[in-house]
């Protein structure tokens, strides 16, 4: 079967933009060898390459464990007991002789593919000790792989891209390695798993790379070296595109380039509805880099710094003097506006708070976010610092992630209190009246948020989460993506049941990005929405089209409303007869 046509791969869209060039399949840290057709001729030889480069991985493995052995005995040695077990692995062999004969490839890409897959399994069973030997089948897999390489010497027509930038595709993207991606390099990526609320996809957005996540058989199908198209507005994948469909989408990136830069114009209206509705437009942030954004996207200051990915993505947590330099020049170039600061929120899907010894089985409800924090109240107090001396230079605030109930507030406040007293001893300055708020993002604070508005300025609610916790559904299993939905009538009264509580409320999920559901939130009475900087001027113009009182007579039906569906098709109505020009 030849494949060199047109084909299209459907995925779902989670960081807009479109990105062309050549296609390079990755999976942490193994990249994938290039893949070519083979004739029915080349089959015999093909396989035989395979196995002498198994003998010779074999004589290998033999070979360091006798050094191993001899340098640091029997047991160190034995790992590469598992290495030559591996390699003849009976169920590998198996499968790879099947998509061997079904996809007439050459060998090395479907072994390379098959191996992914075995690993991808690995990393979800239940045992422990299975999932940790993953890097071993890849460090087998690397190693037969450079047994072939001779045999695969580059062409032009496949090698891959070389240093050019390109398109990735890879089975799924921790968001460690996501924040790790330049823009330069990687035009965009597509996984197989994912889903539009995972960290990657959230951060995919902020460095303003166009993603598509949720592809079937992605790296089994996709080939290396061939161009590809990247669309991430619908979320398709086009391999081999014709000239005539690469001419439309540099037609459609030109065009959707015009009215971004449009709408960014705008940057200095105010976020205020047609009948006179101020609602405090703010920045999601990630990134240090993301100053310039925050200014060009036109946000009064930022509504959630997620400061995980600055504390955890070095290797080892900054101090207090790094941590307060940090937030203080945040805090300047935002001046006037304020700079939420959101305390540490480890765990879950995010980089872990310090390498565990083995992973937790539910991470989402294990120990992340407040938790993490108070049990080291050392490393808490210094993040507390620093935000709190950064707050002498401008105007910040501190919130906190995951909070449950009032215990945990009780203690943070006992802890900030702490640290005022130590600055006032060191004779250091900060912001008395700094605002303190919650994320309301655990059901549990939502139903007593009338108790919790007693003890804090402001609430934030975080959508991703709120959902996944109050529907029960894990927000990056792409097995049950379709299900979290956060206009659930559940989530949609705890949000309404927050914002009466009669605090400045904020909304910081994702779900404030989605232009179908502003109507929603404003008619809510959410004071304050903050979004990604991409979205941001798309968020402004919505709000400007729209009419409060509208809003709030959609919002009380919704309230009503018993399904999801409902709720979001009152919302979509609203939205499109207001700014029918954004769903083009
Ligand atoms: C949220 O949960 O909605 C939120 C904004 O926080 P994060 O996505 O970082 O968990
Ligand atoms: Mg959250």
């Amino acid at each position: 079967m030849s494949e060199s046509y047109e084909r299209r791969m459907k995925g779902m869209p989670v960081s807009p933009g479109i990105a062309m060039g050549c296609l390079r399949v990755e999976a942490r840290g193994c990249p994938a060898p290039v893949t070519r057709n083979i004739l029915p001729t080349e089959t015999e030889s093909e396989w035989a390459r395979f196995e002498s480069a198994l003998a010779r991985t074999e004589e290998e493995l033999y070979a360091l464990k006798e050094r191993v052995e001899h340098l640091s005995g029997a047991t160190e040695a034995a790992i590469f007991d598992a290495h030559l077990l591996f390699l003849r692995d009976r169920l590998i062999m198996k499968r790879l002789r099947k998509e061997f004969a079904e996809r007439m490839h050459n060998i090395e890409a479907v072994y390379y593919a098959v191996v992914q897959n075995f690993m991808e399994v690995m990393r979800h069973v239940d045992d422990p000790y299975l999932r940790s030997r993953v890097a071993d089948v890849e460090d087998v897999l690397q190693r037969v792989l450079k047994n072939m390489a001779p045999a695969v010497a580059a062409t032009p027509q496949n090698t891959p891209c070389g240093c050019e930038p390109y398109v990735l595709a890879a089975y799924d993207l921790a968001p460690s390695d996501t924040a790790d991606l330049d823009p330069r390099t990687v035009l965009g990526f597509v996984t197989e798993a994912g889903s539009a609320v995972s960290h990657t996809a959230i951060l995919a957005r902020s460095l303003g790379i166009p993603a598509v996540v949720g592809v079937p058989r992605l790296v089994m199908d996709a080939r290396v070296g061939c161009r590809a198209v990247l669309d991430g507005y619908n979320g398709v994948l086009i391999l081999n595109p014709t000239a005539e469909t690469e001419a439309h989408y540099r037609a459609l990136q030109v065009e959707k380039e015009k009215s971004y830069r449009a709408l960014t114009e705008l940057r200095d209206l105010p976020a205020i509805t047609t009948d006179g509705h101020r609602i405090r437009l703010a920045a999601n942030v990630e990134f240090a880099h993301e100053y310039d954004a925050i200014q060009r996207s036109g946000a009064e200051g930022v509504g959630l710094y997620r400061t995980e990915f600055f504390l955890l993505g070095g290797g080892s947590m900054p101090d207090e003097d790094t941590q307060y330099e940090h937030y203080r020049r945040l805090v300047e170039e935002c001046a006037p506006h304020e700079v939420i600061f959101r305390t540490l929120d480890a765990g879950g899907d995010k980089l872990p708070f310090e390498v565990l010894e083995e992973k937790e089985d539910n991470p989402f409800l294990g120990w992340r976010g407040i938790r993490v924090s108070l049990s080291r109240p050392e490393v808490f107090k210094e993040q507390l610092r620093a935000v709190l001396r950064a707050s002498a230079h401008g105007k910040a605030a501190v919130m906190f992630p995951m909070v449950s109930g009032i215990t945990e507030v009780l203690q943070i406040k006992d802890l900030l209190a702490e640290c005022r007293t130590e600055l006032r001893e060191r004779g250091q300055a900060f912001d008395e009246h700094l605002r303190v708020g919650i994320m309301i993002e655990v059901p549990s604070a939502a139903m007593m948020s009338d108790v919790l508005a007693r003890h804090v300025d402001f609430f934030s609610i975080g959508t991703n989460d709120l959902t996944q916790y109050t529907i029960a559904v894990d927000r990056v299993n792409f097995r049950v993506s379709g299900m979290f939905r956060p206009t659930h009538p559940g989530v949609i009264r705890m949000m309404k049941q927050t914002i009466s509580a009669g605090i400045p409320t904020a909304i910081c999920g994702e779900m404030g990005a989605d232009i179908s559901l502003i109507p929603l939130l404003v008619g809510l009475g959410a004071s304050e929405l903050s979004v990604g900087t991409h979205l941001l001027p798309l968020v402004r113009y919505a709000i400007r089209h729209l009419n409060y009182d509208a809003c709030r007579a959609m919002t009380e039906k919704a309230l009503q409303a018993e399904d999801s569906y409902t709720i979001r098709a009152l919302s979509q109505d609203l939205a499109r007869a207001s700014y029918a020009e954004l769903f083009d």
